[in-house]
């Protein structure tokens, strides 16, 4: 991918993300070198995000791995800045991670700076400092791009098809829910997942 279609797509993630952020075009080019690397795969690509951020938003725009077909995951409690690409038949993968080792903090400064959470009291408070160095950030990405994005060959652990739970009628709130080890009650009522509370009662 040149540096303008990283561009063009850098364009598109930030519409969708809904905000610019410098990371929407660093994961572009990962999952760019990640599938180029993989080559066909037999049966459906999946993907895996290290990141709770936006690594998520630019696999389900680039790949048509979603949330909601679930062929992609998101494992952000590891909190790396790192996604893996694979084959659902075999678990054939390939990951891209950043090589903080390559980055030099005199030639490309604010991407320096970006990955080491390093950036002015200014950019964290955001505004227009913010969208300058985040515009900065990209710039000396494109830069050195192929140096510091590092590829790796993987297996997966856990792949195949992600098993669809039975379905049970829940024997408090009557709703039907997918039922994880024969419980009796869904997770919110059971006070597992409870994350609401109704407005009157
Ligand atoms: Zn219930």
């Amino acid at each position: 991918m040149t540096s303008e279609e990283i561009l063009e797509w850098y364009e598109k993630a930030c519409a969708f993300h809904t905000k610019r952020a410098p990371g929407l075009a660093i994961g572009i080019a990962m999952v760019d070198m990640c599938r180029a690397r993989l080559g066909p795969v037999k049966e459906k690509l999946n993907a895996i995000s290290e990141s709770p951020a936006c690594l998520c938003d630019v696999i389900q725009l680039m790949t048509g791995c979603t949330m909601g077909n679930r062929y992609v995951k998101s494992y952000g409690e590891i909190g790396r800045f790192a996604l893996t690409l694979y084959d659902r038949a075999d678990g054939r993968g390939v990951r891209a991670y950043i090589d903080l080792d390559k980055i030099s903090a005199s030639k490309t400064p604010e991407l320096h700076k970006f990955f080491l959470r390093q950036r002015s009291e200014a950019v964290k408070a955001g505004g227009e400092e913010r969208l300058k160095s985040g515009d900065l950030v990209v710039k000396e990405f494109l830069a050195v791009r192929d140096q510091i994005i590092a590829l790796q060959d993987v297996f997966i652990e856990k792949f195949g098809k992600s098993e669809m739970l039975p379905a049970a009628l829940c024997k408090s709130c009557h709703e039907s829910f997918l039922c994880h080890n024969k419980a009796e009650e869904c997770a919110s009522c059971s006070g597992k997942l409870k994350y609401y509370r109704p407005v009157n009662g």
